[in-house]
């Protein structure tokens, strides 16, 4: 799709591209840069192609791309191909009515156009429960079960599956603003894992990288838009008030006044930092459903406990019965 001029107002009037000096058409204050359309793919495939080295992978690794249906995860998956990555998608429908159904659409839409693989699951299938359900038990936060229950069960799908490593979404813009939420609160654990990259641990864990973490929001809803591709752009409704939407303002403010403000303080952060180690504790089997967890009942396990009172069956049941819709 052709971008012009009008697409992005603060471009500022007879702008040349900084790299080629053809008529700019995407104007980048926290670089300090302007690009004609086909500079800004070279610009943000470069930004993808730098995020990767720093990532160990065994070359012909196929890599699991979680895929929401969004902006970032379409564009994600979009970029790895381009980049020549072997690639499969896995989708985990939530059943959250509406919001659901559009996620897993453009999920399917997406691959059956580029003619990519892409494994469905259903939380439904797999935990007995969707996320509304789960959301009318429990008293916890309903976006921290959510994003427990994804990060679990892609962990668990890729290693059934044989994938040993998984690719999220998460941009620049994701990774500043959960830094700042751990900086204000003193989360030091979390803070040690900040990083764009976690290395797996041989049968128990897949790896996770993030290979858009130089790349803000709007960059990658630009290359989207250049790219035609059609992204569900929602926000989920349970997450209306989430605290990360909060850090995200307060540096979205400082970066209108300074640009380049997020890009400096995660980068600056990451400068000094080596990629984590997988933990070294030791690992059990859950005594509920053999998952490897840290603890006797796994994180899964505990939750599905406190939301179903004695109405329990373990969790691998569901796993063993999972079918890929896709
Ligand atoms: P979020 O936590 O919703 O900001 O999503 C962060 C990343 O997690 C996305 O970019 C995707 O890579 C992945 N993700 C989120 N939701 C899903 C889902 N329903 N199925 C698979 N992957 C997902
Ligand atoms: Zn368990």
């Amino acid at each position: 799709m052709k971008l012009d001029r009008a697409s992005y107002g603060r471009l500022p009037a007879h702008a040349r591209c900084t790299r080629c000096r053809e008529k700019a058409v995407v104007h980048l204050p926290g670089h300090h840069a302007n690009f004609c359309q086909d500079c800004f793919i070279v610009f943000f495939r470069n930004a993808v192609k730098r995020a990767m080295k720093i990532f160990p992978l065994t070359p012909r690794k196929i890599i699991l791309v979680a895929v929401s249906g969004g902006k970032d995860s379409l564009a994600l998956w979009s970029i790895l191909t381009e980049l020549g990555y072997s690639t499969h998608g896995i989708h985990i429908d939530l059943g959250i009515p509406g919001f659901s159904e559009a996620s897993r659409t453009a999920s399917e839409q997406f691959a059956q156009s580029r003619g990519l693989p892409l494994s469905v699951f259903e939380l439904k299938k797999l935990m007995g429960y969707s996320l509304p359900e789960i959301k009318k038990r429990t008293r916890r936060i309903i976006c921290s079960v959510c994003g427990i229950l994804k990060r679990q069960f892609l962990n668990r799908l890729a290693l059934m599956e044989g994938f040993s490593v998984i690719a999220t979404g998460h941009n620049l813009d994701d990774e500043a603003s959960r830094l700042l939420g751990n900086i204000l609160r003193h989360k030091e654990i979390y803070l040690e894992k900040t990083y764009p990259f976690l290395p797996d641990l041989e049968g128990v864990m897949p790896a996770r990288i993030k290979p858009l973490f130089r790349l803000e929001s709007e960059e990658i809803r630009i290359y989207c838009h250049i790219k035609g591709i059609s992204y569900f752009a929602e926000k989920c409704p349970f997450s209306r008030g989430a605290t990360n939407h909060m850090f995200l303002e307060a540096l979205q403010l400082l970066e209108d006044k300074m640009p380049g403000t997020k890009r400096d303080f995660l980068f600056g952060y990451l400068a000094d930092k080596k990629p984590p180690q997988p933990e070294e504790l030791p690992m059990k089997n859950c005594t509920l459903c053999g998952a490897i967890s840290y603890q006797d009942v796994c994180t899964v396990c505990r939750i599905k406990q406190e939301i179903s009172g004695d109405r329990y069956t373990p969790v691998q049941d569901s796993l063993e019965k999972l079918g890929t819709v896709k």
